[in-house]
């Protein structure tokens, strides 16, 4: 009995590219950032001045993980203000009026657009 598991099509994954921007990895397992957590970061960040190691300790999280959200929701630039997301309705630091979907949201959009 021969029998051709579907999965033998997958082809090898792509080679890794110089130019490509950091990768995103889903790496919050177990670190979900709820909306209290994100105002605490932006309170932290951008009212109390601190650094992201001293955010970090501040929230029990690694330096790391205050480094991807920062990055995420905008949060030190000053020019960004407070918006929930059209799609997680998470808050996040929106940068104009037309700037309406979160970091995290934009790359899951564009992993399904390619
Ligand atoms: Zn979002």
């Amino acid at each position: 009995m021969t029998f051709m598991p579907k999965h033998a099509s997958f082809e090898a994954a792509p080679e890794s590219r110089d130019t490509a921007p950091p990768v995103v990895k889903p790496s919050n397992g177990g670190e979900v950032w709820t909306e209290d957590h994100i105002l605490t970061l932006a309170r932290l960040v951008r009212e109390e001045g601190l650094s992201n190691g001293e955010v970090a300790h501040r929230m029990g999280r690694t330096e790391t993980s205050i480094v991807t959200a920062v990055s995420r929701y905008s949060v030190r630039d000053p020019k960004a203000r407070l918006r929930a997301c059209m799609t997680c309705k998470r808050p996040f630091f929106s940068l104009h009026i037309g700037h309406r979907i979160c970091g995290k949201c934009r790359v899951r959009h564009q992993f399904e657009c390619t």
